[in-house]
């Protein structure tokens, strides 16, 4: 069944010439909304410029409220099945100190799990397949099409062979991330802005002991190992962006071996026997906030809403906004969109103001531990508001 859905996805074939709604960006933002809006009973297109079942770059750790969604949607069997392995603790480690906090049973999830994007993107689009989304790959939105009074009413998109196809939609939805082409052509404009970014090096291990998911921070550098998909750690190390030349230094891998012995001595010895991996790096970007509609046309993931990286919330954010997003497309007002829009500010101001605040690596152990319980209770409210009856019997 998967292979068929994946075949289905991959296939190149015309777009029809409308739909209900054209989705751009197919990974978790794009493909969880389009899912949501297919089985609501609308006629979805969604394209994306790049391949099936591919990597981004991007680590994977997944929050509470994802996993609640993903578990709702009935995509969580298949996320398992992938060999993902279970979280069933998270601790964080301020120098000496360490607290372990386990994930308690709740909401139908008994622990958190963090795939490979190749896993979890590529099964998000599968479901979307499932529900009727039409899927193509290797097309890109190059414009929108527009009536007379400025309102969005399609999408011109080019196919890998230079075929342009103009296609009608009630409404199009960017979920092209953080660069979002979608943004640019409506002119959205970013009313929030964080004021640090961080730089982030990582690599997968195979054979490393850790148990669940593991933060590290002394002063000025951070660390994470994050359980993925068969048996292998994803390992990553965090540098204020201004230290970013420390990270992509000209010996990169020294670079990363020297700064993750200083934060996770333990850990840094084990990644150290366990050999050299291809390291991935991302420079870092500070947070923004988009307006995230307007006529015809919607954001939603990075697209509208990005945070630094260093608190691994930003798949978590995707999921709870694609579903905030459906269901005010699937109400089919303005007022539902202005309401998306607000409901997603709401849940995120905390964790774009905390993820900042750690971001700025400004902090003593102390006070990042008292941002950390920030963070924890602005979860707490977040899986509040995604276990309401509103949504509970909605997408199933
Ligand atoms: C280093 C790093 C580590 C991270 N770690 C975590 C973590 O541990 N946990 C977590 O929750 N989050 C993490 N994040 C954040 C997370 O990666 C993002 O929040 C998430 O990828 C947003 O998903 P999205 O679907 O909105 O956009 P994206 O994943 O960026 O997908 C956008 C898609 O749009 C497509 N696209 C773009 N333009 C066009 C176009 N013109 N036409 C057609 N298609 C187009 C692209 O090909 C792409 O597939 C991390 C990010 C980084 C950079």
């Amino acid at each position: 069944m998967r292979l068929k859905t994946a075949m289905r996805a991959s296939q190149a074939k015309p777009p029809a010439s409308s739909y209900n709604v054209v989705v751009v960006g197919a990974r978790c933002a794009g493909a969880a909304t389009a899912m949501l809006l297919a089985r609501a009973g609308h006629r979805v297109l969604m394209v994306d410029r790049g391949r099936y079942g591919t990597d981004t770059l991007s680590t994977h750790a997944l929050m509470r409220g994802a996993v609640v969604q993903l578990h709702r949607w009935n995509v969580l069997p298949a996320v398992i099945a992938a060999d993902t392995t279970p979280v069933r603790q998270a601790t964080f480690f301020y120098g000496d100190e360490s607290v372990s906090v386990p994930i308690a049973p709740r909401d139908g999830v008994d622990a958190l799990y963090a795939p490979r994007r190749y896993v979890l993107d590529r099964l998000l689009v599968d479901a979307a397949v499932a529900s009727g989304v039409e899927v193509l790959y290797g097309v890109r939105l190059e414009g929108l099409q527009r009536s007379t009074t400025g309102r969005v009413t399609g999408a011109v998109l080019e196919g890998e062979s230079g075929a342009v196809h103009h296609v009608s939609s009630d409404m199009v939805v960017g979920a092209d991330g953080m660069r979002s082409t979608v943004a640019r052509l409506v002119g959205s404009t970013t009313y929030r802005a964080g004021q640090h970014a961080t730089a982030t090096l990582y690599g997968h291990w195979s054979g490393l002991d850790v148990a669940g998911y593991e933060w590290y921070f002394v002063p000025g550098l951070s660390a994470g190992a994050i359980p993925t998909n068969a048996g292998e750690v994803c390992v990553s190390l965090t540098v204020p962006g201004a230290e970013l030349t420390r990270l992509f230094a000209h010996q990169t891998d020294e670079a990363f071996h020297a700064l993750l012995s200083q934060v996770a001595p333990g850990l840094s010895d084990q990644v150290a026997r366990a050999g050299p991996r291809r390291l991935q790096g991302f420079p870092g970007h500070v947070g923004f906030f988009r307006q995230a509609h307007g006529p015809g046309w919607a954001l939603v993931g990075d697209a509208g809403y990005f945070k630094d990286p260093l608190t691994a919330h930003g798949i978590t954010d995707a999921l709870r906004d694609a579903e905030l997003l459906a269901d005010a497309i699937d109400a089919g007002s303005g007022d539902a969109l202005a309401e998306y829009q607000e409901q997603r500010d709401a849940a995120s101001l905390d964790f774009f103001q905390t993820t900042d605040a750690i971001a700025s690596f400004r902090w003593t152990l102390s006070e990042v531990r008292l941002l950390h319980e920030t963070m924890a209770k602005a979860m707490s409210r977040e899986v509040k508001l995604l276990v309401q009856p509103r949504f509970t019997g909605s997408w199933a």
